[in-house]
């Protein structure tokens, strides 16, 4: 069975421009899975420790793969793009970051993977490229849209549109 998912992807190292254009190549190369939809690149502060601004954006993909296969698929990516395996949560500085956003309407809890990321309504960067894809969706457990959360959110943090 096929699933959406959106996927989002941060990097704040090295040739951030080109991070972002291989991490898009790799997830075209997942199988049984197609890359339906882009977002446009978001340059956003740092939260928390992280010192460099991210690029940021969301990609949708139709994918026959479950949610955690997909992340263990995400995972390989980020080692392979040279992340370092313990750099710590919460917005540190990082080559790749790769997170399931959204996985059809599906509510995962598990101590690996939680969907939809719990972390969306509080962060800017995510809620505005995702809107562009998916402005509708309605978050499963609150019942609010994708749009009514990135009007609502309390993030204040810079987000503006990519000029490289
Ligand atoms: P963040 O992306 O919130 O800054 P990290 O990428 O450092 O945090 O966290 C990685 C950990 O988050 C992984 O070990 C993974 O198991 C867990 N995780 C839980 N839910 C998700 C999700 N929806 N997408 C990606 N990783 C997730
Ligand atoms: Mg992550």
């Amino acid at each position: 069975m096929s699933h959406i998912a959106y996927i989002g992807i941060g990097t704040n190292l090295g040739d951030r421009r080109d991070n972002y254009k291989k991490a898009i190549e790799h997830l075209r190369e997942l199988p049984e899975t197609k890359v339906v939809s882009q977002s446009s690149v978001y340059e956003s502060e740092p939260h928390g420790r992280a010192r460099n601004w991210f690029l940021n954006g969301v990609v949708g993909i139709d994918t026959e793969l479950d949610a955690k296969a997909l992340l263990k698929k995400l995972q390989k990516i980020e080692k392979g793009m040279g992340r370092k395996p313990s750099s710590g949560k919460g917005s540190v500085s990082r080559v790749m970051d790769l997170d399931i956003l959204l996985f059809d309407t599906e509510v995962i809890d598990s101590r690996t993977l939680k969907v939809p990321h719990p972390e969306i309504p509080n962060r800017r960067f995510v809620l505005l490229p995702l809107s562009e894809l998916a402005p509708a969706y309605k978050h499963p457990q609150s019942g609010e849209t994708v749009s009514s959360m990135l009007v609502a959110t309390e993030d204040a943090t810079k987000v503006v549109l990519y000029r490289p």
